[in-house]
């Protein structure tokens, strides 16, 4: 029999995955989680019928949150995550022995708890004695934080659901706070492409600006995301992400990494004219 999942990236346009089967359902308080296993893409899981991460694709991701602050800022040891509950952004942090303290928000245990049983690929590093598990809403705990962290990374969902909050003005205000005076902000910023993506990328982008002297995008291509054109947003205080890449320092790093290199690092903030414009549309 033929099973195929299908996640609908706009209402005209589905995206298909032949799968072997379903290994879990459950439904937190927060959203429903379902885990799969696929032909092409491996082991992957969706959140309220979204594919999140998938064991094929997920280097991607993980490598361009991590490596492009940390390659400009190679004196981060306090990071924060939130959201991040698969584990890859934890993991890729853990590789550097110069961070010291990692703490990780995420409002789903049962997020974390399933990744650690089906997709312990990126779930593996969650152990690591310099990660504190935080399970709770990052948009109330940033608000505990004053000027700790070098590095916060916003590993979220879109801007729905218990996502929604991670996209605010108030919320970006308060992790400019949360940051120290070298501090340096990642975030999930959504896609040029289609129409709602392009929406949340441009009141996102706005509100970045609005809160961080240095407010800058770059792109990745991932396969298993809508248009699988996706952006991170690299906000800072203090640092350029071209001008201040400390390229000799990251390499003393030595890690082997299969999507970021240091000509993709200043590649992936080269946009198409077309995403420059979206970015600016008032
Ligand atoms: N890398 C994937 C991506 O970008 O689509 C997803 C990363 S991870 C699975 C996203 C996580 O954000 C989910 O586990 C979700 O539970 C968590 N999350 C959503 N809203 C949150 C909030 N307000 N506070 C903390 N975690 C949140």
């Amino acid at each position: 029999m033929d099973l195929w999942f299908t996640e609908n990236h706009t209402e005209n346009v589905k995206f298909s995955i032949r799968i072997k089967e379903q290994i879990y359902h459950d439904k937190s308080p927060f959203q429903d989680i379902d885990f799969f296993v696929s032909e092409e893409f491996g082991t992957f899981f969706t959140l309220d019928g979204l594919i999140m991460v998938t064991e094929k694709d997920e280097f991607i991701y993980h490598d361009m949150i991590v490596h492009v602050p940390m390659a400009v800022n190679p004196e981060i040891k306090n990071v924060l995550v939130i959201g991040g509950g698969d584990g890859g952004t934890v993991r890729e942090l853990t590789r550097y022995k110069g961070i010291e303290n990692i703490d990780m928000v995420e409002i789903d245990e049962k997020v974390v708890v399933a990744c650690k049983k089906y997709l312990p690929q990126t779930a593996s590093n969650l152990d690591d004695n310099r990660v504190s598990l935080y399970f709770e809403d990052g948009v109330a705990f940033i608000e505990r934080k004053k000027n700790v962290y070098d590095l916060i990374l916003i590993d979220s969902t879109d801007p729905i659901g218990p996502g929604e909050g991670l996209f605010t003005k108030t919320f970006y205000n308060n992790c400019y706070e949360a940051l120290n005076e070298a501090g340096i902000l990642i975030n999930q910023h959504e896609s040029p492409y289609y129409e709602r993506d392009k929406k949340a990328m441009h009141r996102s982008h706005l509100r970045l600006k609005e809160t961080f002297p240095i407010s800058m995008v770059y792109q990745f291509h991932m396969p298993t995301y809508p248009s699988g054109h996706w952006l991170f947003g690299f906000a800072s205080k203090k640092f350029h992400p071209l001008n201040d890449i400390n390229e000799i320092e990251w390499l003393k790093n030595d890690l082997d990494t299969n999507y970021y290199n240091l000509d993709i690092h200043k590649g992936a903030f080269a946009l198409p004219t077309y995403v420059k414009k979206a970015l600016e549309n008032e």
